[in-house]
């Protein structure tokens, strides 16, 4: 596992850098070909029920809590978490029109049960009055609808794309969206409410085998990075974030140095490519890996490209 925690990308996928000097390139999506994230809105009870078999799929999903319902207090969220999966803000009682308080007693519901303060929303009903007040205290807030979201585009953070199957969708279904994403080396966020057979209601619940043989066939592709909307929206910002740097080349070296957006989580990572030269942050040598790889640390919001000698 490299230190950035993504996993790592299939060997062949992206050959080691043979370039001129000073030739940098940030890696779509950590050097996979597209990414996917699954999300579960709702806290349903199908959620909790089936997650053993999400778990198991062996990919973290992100999961929007409804807080002011009894299942979001369900210890199922904390084990979630233990297990890398995301724990995202979905209000607190799931209404329509969207007020500060409704957001802000959803974090305090996740912070102080789960020890963990939620980086990214998903608007209740995708309504876009969410839309301006996830703008001043989220990452990334997940709207509906649209198509998907691809590097240095202009799709914005607090109204993500996703895909919501129709209820009964089967796999094939989904596998049509993930087929498109990685065609167009895009990011698909796709939003299951729940599954057939639940105790409470679920909008437009789908067959668990469906969902879980979608998932396998993305995974099947191995050159998709299937992470939570945190990870991967990280990614997407972080490369906004160094495309916007400021450079300042002189003979010996290029610097960059960068912003990084409100409500940035730590230890996120590009990774890049360089033709020839030592890539540096803070004085200490980047160090490549087997791929030819490094990892930027985008907290250090600095880099710099050295002269071999
Ligand atoms: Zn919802």
């Amino acid at each position: 596992m490299p230190p950035s925690g993504c996993p790592a990308p299939p060997r062949s996928l992206v050959p080691r850098p043979n370039g001129a000097p000073g030739e940098l390139a940030v890696l779509p999506w950590a050097g996979f070909r597209g990414a996917v994230s699954y999300t579960f809105d709702d806290a349903n009870a199908s959620q909790i029920e089936h997650f053993p078999v999400l778990d198991a799929l062996g990919v973290r999903m992100t999961f929007y809590l409804t807080t002011g319902k009894p299942e979001a207090s369900d210890a199922t969220w904390a084990r979630a978490l233990a297990r890398g999966h995301e724990l995202g803000n979905h209000a607190k009682s799931h209404a329509m029109q969207a007020s500060a308080e409704e957001i802000e007693a959803a974090t305090a519901f996740i912070e102080e049960t789960f020890g963990v303060r939620p980086r990214t929303m998903a608007s209740p009903y995708g309504h876009a009055s969410y839309t301006e007040l996830a703008r001043s205290r989220f990452l990334v807030n997940r709207g509906v609808g649209g198509s998907h979201v691809v590097p240095n585009d202009h799709t914005d953070p607090f109204y993500l794309p996703c895909y919501v199957p129709p209820a009964n969708a089967r796999a094939r279904a989904f596998d049509e969206r993930v087929h498109a994403a990685r065609a167009d080396g895009a990011w698909l966020l796709v939003l299951v409410h729940g599954f057939l057979g639940g105790t409470d209601y679920a909008y437009q619940p789908i067959a668990l085998e469906e969902f879980v043989a979608s998932v396998e066939h993305a995974r099947g592709f191995g050159d998709l990075w299937i992470d939570s909307v945190v990870n991967i929206a990280a990614y997407w910002r972080g490369q906004k974030a160094f495309a916007a740097a400021t450079r300042t080349v002189t003979p010996e070296r290029t610097t960059w140095t960068w912003e990084l957006p409100e409500h940035f989580p730590p230890g996120h990572f590009l990774r890049v490519t360089v033709g020839q030269g030592r890539l540096e942050q803070n004085g200490v040598p980047l160090v490549q890996d087997e791929r030819g790889y490094y990892e930027v640390a985008l907290d250090a919001r600095s880099l710099t490209l050295a002269s071999s000698v």
